[in-house]
């Protein structure tokens, strides 16, 4: 393997994903906005590929809601873009050894929003949000889109993540190269067990793979 550019998913690869904080935060929103809010905004898909605002008005969301659900969306987003531990310096070594590097997360606008502020800030040569994109994993064009943003063929780019979304093989059907995440100790997520590619249990040990 030795590829021209890496390319992480964010949740669950380089922040964790915390199923009781999500649920915390919706059931906050679902008391303000009541009538089944949450269920409705689970079976959206637009709340990844629209703006935050527009995906809220067609959950049902009233109008006059919308700004402060669009603060606890934001408390809620802040407190869970920390890196994993060693991710940054992963990041940073990556850099130094020559590696372009990509991002390429389904997610709603509110961490394009927040992007700035995190210690991601400025480590990433392309970030591709499906918020921005308007096309979600494992939709070929938006691997495509990270690869031109880099400046890469496919077949030079490794996509690492957790492997929501079918996201791995998605990444190989584009001829990308793909590496598997998962906790250490913990089964891989997605029915990934047999999952015949190399795998890492944390961004540092992506080093010891490339
Ligand atoms: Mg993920």
């Amino acid at each position: 393997m030795r590829p021209k550019a890496v390319i992480f998913d964010l949740w669950e690869t380089l922040i964790d994903w915390d199923r009781e904080s999500a649920g915390r935060m919706l059931r906050e929103v679902d008391e303000l906005v009541g009538s089944g809010f949450a269920a409705r905004w689970d079976s959206s898909h637009r709340r990844y590929i629209a703006p935050i605002r527009t995906a809220l008005a067609e959950a049902l969301v009233p109008e006059e809601l919308i700004e402060e659900i669009c603060t606890i969306r934001l408390g809620y987003h802040r407190r869970a873009l920390v890196p994993r531990p060693g991710a940054v310096d992963t990041l940073r070594r990556l850099r130094e050894l020559g590696y372009l590097l990509g991002l390429i997360t389904v997610c709603s606008e509110d961490i394009e929003v927040l992007w700035p502020e995190t210690e991601f800030a400025g480590l990433f040569d392309a970030e591709i949000f499906s918020s921005r994109v308007g096309v979600s994993k494992p939709d070929p064009r938006i691997y495509l889109a990270c690869c031109e943003a880099l400046g890469v063929e496919p077949h030079d780019a490794v996509f690492v993540g957790d492997g929501a979304n079918d996201e791995l093989e998605g990444a190989r059907r584009v001829g990308m190269q793909a590496i598997l995440i998962h906790r250490p100790g913990e089964r891989p997520l997605w029915g990934l067990e047999d999952w015949d590619g190399p795998r890492v249990t944390s961004i540092p040990g992506v080093l010891d793979v490339l």
